[in-house]
């Protein structure tokens, strides 16, 4: 009696200092836990609006954040035009001002491309696909004159388009670059010792961005927030969908939240860990895999995943896939032998049409190799279809 009773008290002993230790780890863990959310806006040159782009930093120094922003050296007119164009080197004016943000800590500057002109009219890009040399002079004459124009160096190159080649990534390394921001996009062949923050929202999309992070078990989640002028009303009636107003009471909310950090590239590189190129090929490889799930099921979507769980992911879409095509062909069968089963012509030419048809269409989508969520949908359900047919057929 008296063991069975020590026994019971050495066993909850240790389940409550079991118990003790893991609340304190996870308590420990969501106490440093911190959302990493970047910001990154794109173009300022000679021939955009300093005015706007000073209205904007502001915004940001109330805050006590810091931005960064891609400035193109020699900004041509019109980017989507490959036609030879004149240039406008950056000025020395406009260097001037901002450098007062720069020495206040609010400004971080990355090189944009060279002029951000287009080489293809189509399948836009600056940098891809040109040859090593001319990306290497490109890239050093861009830095040079914003260095010499700036109290700053450059190491941060975010290419046009966000479209790079391993060309960009060895130019980039021979001169004197450290970090490279693009898209969650990258070539399974590419290879580079370069740190990478690649966007993953637009401002639209933050909210989304940090629930997602504040779910997620990943305890530096890393939010790459990607902005334009013509986003604000103010700049663009076109293609602007929030006020100046709106942007900065958004500031204003992220700096209150204490789960929190606002930072610019370089901030990113010095205080964070693991950029190196596996995380974005492992995004990158989750991410084309999450296009064959409806969103509703995917925990990833607008963060930079520390470490992206594929293997869970293709699971989920083999589940997914197998509950619909079972779901598709049972309704058929039913609706089959309900309906057709008397008219023998009916159901022969039903079943072996539905087999062609869906042979037709999975040979089809097999082919086009960008096929994604809606064409499985469409090849599963015409597979499910001709499944519940045949299985009416074959019990007469
Ligand atoms: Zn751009």
């Amino acid at each position: 009696m008296y063991k069975k009773h020590l026994f019971y008290r050495k066993t909850s002993s240790i389940f409550l200092v079991f118990m003790f230790f893991f609340t304190a780890v996870s308590a420990e863990s969501i106490k440093d836990k911190k959302i990493n959310i970047v910001f990154r806006m794109d173009d300022p040159s000679a021939v955009s609006s300093t005015e706007t782009e000073v209205k904007i930093l502001e915004a940001f120094y109330k805050t006590g954040a810091s931005v960064t922003y891609g400035i193109v050296p020699f900004a041509c007119e019109d980017a989507s035009d490959p036609a030879p164009q004149d240039l406008y080197s950056f000025t020395a004016d406009k260097g001037n001002i901002f450098n007062t943000w720069i020495k206040r800590g609010t400004l971080d500057i990355a090189l944009h491309g060279f002029s951000h002109q287009t080489r293809n009219a189509v399948d836009k890009s600056e940098f891809r696909g040109a040859d090593y040399h001319s990306q290497v002079e490109k890239i050093q004459k861009g830095k040079k004159l914003l260095e010499t124009l700036m109290d700053a160096k450059v190491t941060t190159f975010i290419p046009p388009w966000n479209q790079y080649d391993q060309n960009t990534l060895k130019a980039l390394e021979s001169s004197g670059f450290t970090t490279l921001s693009a898209a969650q996009t990258v070539d399974k062949t590419f290879m580079s010792s370069l740190q990478f923050i690649p966007y993953t929202v637009e401002p639209i999309h933050i909210k989304n961005a940090i629930e997602e992070a504040r779910a997620s078990s990943d305890t530096q989640p890393l939010i790459v927030v990607l902005f334009h002028v013509y986003d604000f009303i103010e700049a663009s009636k076109e293609f602007g969908y929030m006020t100046f107003d709106e942007f900065e009471e958004q500031l204003k909310w992220l700096k209150s939240q204490e789960d929190i950090r606002l930072m610019s590239i370089s901030q990113a590189t010095s205080m964070l860990e693991n950029l190196h190129m596996n995380r974005l090929k492992s995004a990158y490889k989750y991410n084309n895999l999450a296009k064959y799930l409806p969103s509703s099921l995917l925990s990833y979507q607008h963060t930079y995943q520390q470490s992206a769980q594929w293997e869970k992911l293709l699971a989920k879409v083999i589940v997914f896939y197998s509950i619909l095509l079972l779901l598709v062909s049972i309704v058929i069968y039913i609706l089959a032998c309900l309906l057709l089963s008397k008219f023998s012509l009916v159901m022969k030419v039903a079943t072996f049409g539905s087999t062609l048809i869906s042979v037709i269409i999975a040979v089809y989508a097999a082919q086009d190799l960008v096929s994604h969520f809606k064409e499985m949908i469409i090849v599963i359900v015409s597979i499910g279809i001709s499944l519940g047919l045949w299985k009416c057929y074959s019990k007469k």
